[in-house]
């Protein structure tokens, strides 16, 4: 059966100087209203031992907006401010039901600059979309179409470390269960290989079932680890500082953009290949602390596939299963259910007692589908 799906499409875009600047402000007053609600909940929390409402903060806003100090806050479109509210209600009602810690101020330096436009604060019309506030549209890089007949629900612009603008628009769109397979695949998360998998994709995976690392992100890890190194030799505040981080940032934006388009395909070709799905809860693997950059990189993606194959097995009709248990993947033999005793690293093929040849990697992926199936 169809089923109808919120699903978001983000694009780049490039603002005119104006609306550069309309922006910057409804930024600084979205993280501004935020901060200040927060302190002021925070004060009823631990003073009066009192939960504030939305409601009560959104009267309050419209208070600051009527005095001396604050009524640059009425300047701006009131949409994304009253968004940020409700925000920082969610941040509550998740630190409340124990999901979260306690809501974190946004600081200037290292919060994400958005702003969230619902219904009232913007148009869509024609591929043309034009935020509250502004005359001109804004100039979007339409790298793929929205669906048919989109009728954007929210609007999300932000502007990243490395200063690209985007914006994220968020539209329902329909899906279609792909027709039932029975075949199934375990997912095993690697360092040298991105993935590999229990069976091979043609197209998608080598012959083995591996899923290298996007091209070039060897060189671009190698001059992020430079340019890391950079900022902190050069004078704090400073403009030469200030242009270091900025490379940093747009080494790591490019190379977590080639991850996710990466992943994208991936994820898509594993769920439409198979009916059952595999996967590792890597937070039991965590506990083996490791902070290299590619193992950050690493993690990093792992979180973001595992997000993917949710939904993606979730509007396709397909199961995933996370096996949540610690259990020795790499030094089962997935032929003949042997234990090898010693399986260093660096050991990447192997050959067990019973005749069976393994590639390292491919045999712990077997054991996750069969750990999998198992448990299930
Ligand atoms: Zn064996």
């Amino acid at each position: 059966m169809a089923q109808i799906v919120k699903r978001a499409f983000k694009f780049r875009f490039y603002p005119t100087p104006e609306q550069a600047d309309e922006l910057a402000r409804t930024f600084g007053c979205v993280r501004l209203v935020y901060n200040k609600a927060l302190q002021e909940r925070t004060r009823a929390y631990r003073s009066e031992g009192r939960k504030v409402s939305y409601v009560e903060s959104s009267a309050a806003l419209t208070e600051w907006k009527r005095t001396e100090e604050l009524d640059f806050l009425a300047e701006v479109s009131s949409v994304p401010l009253q968004q940020a509210l409700r925000h920082l209600q969610t941040a509550f009602a998740n630190f409340f039901a124990q999901r979260a810690g306690y809501p974190a101020f946004k600081s200037r330096k290292k919060s994400r600059l958005s702003a969230e436009y619902t219904r009232s604060a913007f148009r869509y019309h024609d591929g043309r979309l034009t935020l509250a506030k502004m005359d001109a549209p804004l100039n979007i890089v339409w790298s793929r179409p929205l669906p048919e007949g989109a009728d954007p629900s929210t609007v999300t612009v932000s502007k990243d470390a490395a200063g690209r603008w985007s914006v994220s628009i968020l539209c329902e769109d329909t899906v279609r269960p792909l027709d039932p397979t029975s075949d199934m695949v375990g997912v095993d998360a690697g360092i040298t290989a991105l993935v590999t998998l229990s069976r091979p994709i043609p197209g998608v995976t080598d012959d083995d079932g591996k899923v290298t690392n996007p091209r070039h992100e060897r060189a671009d890890r190698r001059r992020l680890a430079r340019a890391q190194r950079i900022p902190a030799r050069k004078e704090k505040g400073s403009a030469n500082r200030g242009r270091a981080r900025v490379k940093v940032a747009r080494v790591h934006a490019r190379i977590t953009d080639r991850r996710r388009d990466v992943l994208h395909k991936l994820t898509t070709a594993i769920v439409r290949e198979n009916q059952v799905v595999v996967i590792e809860d890597l937070t039991v693997r965590n506990l083996v602390k490791n902070h290299s950059l590619a193992r950050a990189i690493s993690d990093a993606s792992w979180r973001q596939m595992r997000t993917m194959l949710e939904y993606k097995a979730q509007w396709y009709g397909r199961e995933l299963l996370v096996v949540d248990r610690w259990f020795p993947s790499s030094k089962l033999c997935s032929a003949c259910g042997a234990l090898q005793r010693f399986m260093p690293l660096n050991v990447r093929d192997w050959v067990c007692a019973c005749g069976v040849v393994h590639d390292r990697d491919v045999n712990a992926a077997k054991n996750i589908l069969a750990a999998g199936l198992a448990e299930r």
